[in-house]
Order: structure tokens, then C-alpha cells, then sequence
């Protein structure tokens, strides 16, 4: 039997985000991951990107993830720009309203994981196991076990689950989940347009979905996501190249001129999720494990790398305090705070994708008329900003600018 204080059960971006917020606390943590990334970059992006709030952006700085983004490659946006299919209706954001550099950036999923795992090199309370997978847990009163497959067990006082949307842990939890479908598969490529995307972030409202164009650090390549109704979507996986230029082209409005993808497609299903407890004795979830959101505001993993600061934040005040860090009452102020942030974003992604779809003429004339006045009046711009930085809301510490 090995002995942790915690054990995070998913090495993805929010699983070792929470070891490296713990890195210094002396706790004793392990990270079981199925498989982690291959290391070597390819010339093209990968198609799984994440547009990174100012409060990410400042969480991956205190954890000394940021300098491993910069080394790799990232792409800052300025500017925002959203509208709608054949409507006057369009809204923009610019970074100098705000007295900021920029709005955010767009990072590569991968590299982001890769500089959180540089982050931890030298941690020795953090031990990283991989390949790693548990097949049975127990709770106990003082502890729970993880078995994992090769036979191991291991104890700790918590364990976290950060295993992403599908979570094993949290069905060992026996947790129950509340979803429903979007109704949308999200089209992920990467595309090369014949204009600059001079670091604006687009995206377009069509009758069948959002369609982001996502700046890269190539002046020329997007990443795409194309929310759309599966069976389109699966069409436009399985066309030609050329044929997906063409239709990709069209929607987006030519806005960019000719787009040519470059590399795989590929289609997610879009679930709604949220579970119905974030914490059980001795268990806490965190980021996908918790919930899944549309990403039209590309917020998911924001949130995420929030719910482990949050988490950081408490179990650092338990260990303080000298309380014990796996006992629900320890675990409930993260629970409230975290579960009450992800139930106002996922109510907001429900009003955004209700708010655009269909296109009946009289609800498209209101929604131009929103998008303008909103465009127009600056306070109520401000606050879409500040939201899209991740400064809206509780902030744990680490998102902050202030000491930890
Ligand atoms: C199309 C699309 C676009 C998006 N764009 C954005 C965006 O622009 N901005 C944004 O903030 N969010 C975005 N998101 C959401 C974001 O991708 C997720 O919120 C994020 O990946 C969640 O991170 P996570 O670490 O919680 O889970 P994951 O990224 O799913 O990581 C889970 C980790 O756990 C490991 N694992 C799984 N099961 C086990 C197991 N049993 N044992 C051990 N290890 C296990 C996996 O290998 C993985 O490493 C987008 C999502 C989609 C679908």
C-alpha cells in the first residue's frame, strides 16, 4: 500500500494544474494518468485548442506553466468579433478598452499540458504515475484506496477526480450527472485563409450553429470550431478537401477569403453535464469530471483551471488549519463556491445558444438590435469583456494579482 495525502486521478490540463498549485505545500500528492502526450510538436496545430482567459493566463503564470506556453507556441487575440448571418447585427471587443495587451490567447490543449508537466519537474512531494489506471475504489473513514489494474493500491485522505467528461471516478463515486444534448457536433480543423487573421478571435452565428475562427501563431492559420447538427457535421468530416473548403468558405462569410484545411477533421458530440455533488467524503471533482458547458465561449477549461485553484485554495486552508483535507466539511465551501460558478456559466451557454437559434425573421430583427445597442453601450460591453476574461465572479487567489 502506498500512502498519499492526495491523489488527482486524471493528468490532464486541470489535474496537473492542482498538483502544481500544491507543489509547495509538503503534501504528499500522486497523478494517475492513462497516457500522457507525445512531446514533439507537429509542423500543423493540433485541433484541440483552448482560447485562454486573463484569469487562466495568471493561474499558469503562478504555477510556472506560463514560460513552458512561451517556449512552445501560443497566439495572443486583440480584438473580438462577433455577428450574425445575414443580419446587421455585430458586436466587437478590443483589449485597449480594457487597457489590457489583449483579450486572451489561444494555446494548443497539448502544449498546455506539457508545460504544466515541466512545471512539476523537481516537485518531490508529487509523484506522476502513468500508465495508471484504477479499476476500484474504496471509502474508508479515515482514508479511501484506489486498486488500479496492475494490482497496486493506494491510500490517500482525498482523491480528486480530474479525469475529464467521461470521469471513472466519479461513477466509482457513484455521483449522479444531469445532461442533456446540445444537439450540436463540434467540427475541430485547422485552416489556412488567405488573409491575416491580424490576432482577431471571429465568430459567426449561422441558422445551424456558431463557427469560430480561433487566431493561431502562423498569421495565416485558424482553428476552427464549427458547432453544427451531427449528421452535417459528420458529412463535412467525410467530404473532400476541396468540397470542405468550398462550404467552410461560404459560412464563414468569405470573411478571411479561401480557406484551405490543413490536416484531420474531426467531430466531438456536445453534452451538457454537471454533477450533481462536487464532493463526497473523501472525494472532490473538478474541471470536465464536473461539467461540460457548449464551448461558443470557449470557457470550458477557464473554468476548470478555476475550479483547481479554488480547490488548492481550501485544501491549503485545511492543512493550516490542521483539519483533515478528505472529510466532506472540509470539502463544502469549495463545492458551494465552484458549483454555483459552473451553473451560472452553464445557464449562460443555454440562454447564448437558445438566444441564436432559429431564424425566424422577427427574433433575428431583435437579435441584430441587441448585438447593436449592446455594441453601443459601453458599460454593458464591459462587463461581456470582463466575463470573456475570466474576471467575473469569485476569483480563487491564484487568478488573482495578489500573493498566494
Ligand atoms: C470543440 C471544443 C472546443 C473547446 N474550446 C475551448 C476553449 O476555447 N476554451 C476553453 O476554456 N475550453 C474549451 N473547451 C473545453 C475544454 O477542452 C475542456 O474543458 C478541458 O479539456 C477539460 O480539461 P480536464 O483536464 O478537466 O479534462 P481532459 O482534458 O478531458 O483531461 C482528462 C485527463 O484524464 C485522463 N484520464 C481519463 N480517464 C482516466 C482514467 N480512468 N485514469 C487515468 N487517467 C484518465 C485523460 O487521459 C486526460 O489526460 C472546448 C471543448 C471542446 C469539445
Amino acid at each position: 500500500m502506498q500512502t498519499y495525502d492526495l491523489v488527482i486521478n486524471g493528468g490532464g490540463m486541470v489535474g496537473l494544474a492542482l498538483a502544481g498549485a500544491l507543489k509547495t505545500s509538503g503534501l504528499r500528492i500522486a497523478v494517475l494518468e492513462g497516457q500522457w502526450p507525445v512531446r514533439s510538436l507537429g509542423d500543423i496545430a493540433d485541433n484541440r485548442v483552448s482560447a485562454l482567459s486573463l484569469a487562466s493566463q495568471r493561474i499558469l503564470q503562478r504555477l510556472g506553466a506560463w514560460q513552458g506556453i512561451e517556449a512552445r507556441r501560443l497566439q495572443a487575440y486583440r480584438q473580438m468579433e462577433v455577428w450574425e448571418r445575414d443580419s446587421f447585427g455585430r458586436i466587437g471587443f478590443d483589449a485597449r478598452d480594457l487597457d489590457e495587451p489583449e483579450l486572451g490567447h489561444i494555446v494548443e490543449n497539448r502544449v498546455i499540458q506539457l508545460a504544466l508537466l515541466d512545471a512539476l519537474e523537481g516537485a518531490a512531494n508529487v509523484t506522476l504515475l502513468c500508465p495508471a489506471n484504477a479499476s476500484e475504489l474504496q471509502r474508508l473513514d479515515e482514508q479511501a484506496v484506489l486498486t488500479l489494474e496492475d494490482g497496486r493500491h493506494l491510500a490517500a485522505k482525498l482523491v480528486v477526480a480530474a479525469d475529464g467528461a467521461h470521469s471513472w471516478l466519479r461513477r466509482a463515486a457513484d455521483i449522479p450527472l444531469t445532461s442533456w444534448d446540445y444537439g450540436h457536433h463540434a467540427l475541430v480543423a485547422t485552416v489556412r485563409c488567405a488573409e491575416a487573421h491580424g490576432a482577431v478571435a471571429r465568430q459567426i452565428f449561422t441558422p445551424e450553429g456558431p463557427l469560430a475562427f480561433l487566431p493561431l501563431w502562423d498569421a495565416h492559420t485558424c482553428s476552427i470550431v464549427w458547432s453544427l447538427p451531427p449528421e452535417r457535421a459528420q458529412a463535412l468530416v467525410a467530404c473532400s478537401e476541396a468540397d470542405f473548403n468550398r462550404q467552410l468558405t461560404a459560412a464563414f462569410d468569405a470573411c478571411l477569403g479561401l480557406c484551405e484545411v490543413q490536416g484531420a477533421r474531426s467531430a466531438i458530440p456536445l453534452t451538457a453535464r454537471v454533477a450533481r455533488d462536487f464532493a463526497r467524503e473523501r472525494v472532490a471533482l473538478m474541471g470536465d469530471a464536473a461539467h461540460t458547458i457548449h464551448p461558443l465561449a470557449g470557457q470550458g477549461v477557464n473554468l476548470g483551471l478555476l475550479d483547481a485553484a479554488a480547490l488548492a485554495e481550501q485544501i491549503l486552508n485545511m492543512q493550516r488549519a490542521g483539519e483533515d483535507i478528505g472529510l466532506l466539511s472540509s470539502l463544502r465551501p469549495y463545492e458551494r463556491w465552484r458549483k454555483s460558478e459552473a451553473a451560472r456559466m452553464l445557464a449562460a451557454m443555454e440562454g447564448l445558444k437558445r438566444l441564436f437559434a432559429g431564424n425566424h425573421p422577427l427574433k433575428k430583427l431583435l437579435r441584430g438590435v441587441g448585438l447593436l445597442a449592446t455594441d453601443l453601450a459601453s458599460p454593458v460591453k464591459q462587463r461581456f469583456i470582463a466575463a470573456a476574461m475570466g474576471l467575473e465572479g469569485e476569483l480563487p487567489a491564484l487568478a488573482k494579482d495578489e500573493k498566494f
